[in-house]
């Protein structure tokens, strides 16, 4: 039913989020409110519509109902104070909601391979919220996701924005205890979203968010790809 949730305006797309069940909380409603996906979306005729679009690169800024999804899945993760890492950040959608869920004493970092991209993450920041970049809560960096970022590591959440054929243990051993990661797993076949969870004992808890199967752009390499 996801598709039906597009909108007019930002307001309506996100009602109906909240409206189909996709968005169950205050707090990422609030987060969701707050990022205008019109200032991350390069065709603004189709920013309200709940669908991934064109960022350029291969990329795209992916659904709505995905990042609804996502930003549900993370959210006791995702508190005043908490540090994220999002890994391929692409547009920056959600890095920028992500830090709307981490307040002024949080960080989220925004990691993309491609340089262009981390550019594009952080114009669209600028135009749509420049408080983030200003009040230092985000930081864009280029680097290969799939090795984390440990200068800033342990993270509290981790979102992962492109398929992986297995868990990068890089990005395991930067999770906090008690921290959540999701991620896409799978390959040119198939892949499941995966919501980790890192037990107090250093043990991890693995379920799986949707049994969707994504059809990959590509599968040429080994290397990390947006697949839905
Ligand atoms: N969450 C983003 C999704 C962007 S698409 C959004 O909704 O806008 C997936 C992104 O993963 C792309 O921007 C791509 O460049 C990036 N990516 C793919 N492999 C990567 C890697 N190894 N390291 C970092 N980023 C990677």
């Amino acid at each position: 039913m996801a598709w039906r949730c597009s909108g007019r305006e930002n307001l309506e797309l996100i009602h109906n989020l909240y409206n189909a069940g996709i968005i169950t909380s205050q707090r990422v409603k609030d987060a969701m409110l707050q990022v205008d996906r019109i200032f991350y979306c390069r065709d603004p005729s189709k920013a309200y519509l709940d669908s991934p679009q064109d960022i350029g690169y291969n990329a795209t800024i992916s659904a709505p109902h995905m990042h609804a999804l996502c930003l549900e899945e993370l959210k006791d993760c995702l508190r005043e104070g908490s540090v994220a890492l999002d890994v391929g950040c692409g547009s920056g959608y959600l890095t920028s909601c992500m830090a709307q869920m981490v307040g002024n004493s949080g960080k989220v970092y925004g990691i993309d391979h491609i340089r262009d991209l981390i550019l594009l993450s952080e114009a669209n920041t600028r135009k749509g919220n420049p408080n983030l970049l200003e009040a230092g809560i985000v930081k864009y960096i280029v680097g290969d996701g799939r090795l984390g970022l440990a200068e800033f590591s342990p993270y509290d959440a981790i979102h992962v924005g492109a398929a992986t054929k297995e868990i990068p243990q890089q990005l395991l051993d930067q999770l906090k205890v008690g921290g959540k990661m999701i991620v896409p797993v799978g390959d040119a076949f198939g892949q499941e979203l995966l919501l980790v969870e890192k037990k107090e004992d250093g043990k991890l808890c693995k379920k799986t968010v949707t049994g969707v199967i994504y059809i990959p752009l590509t599968s040429e390499d080994n290397q990390l790809k947006r697949v839905f």
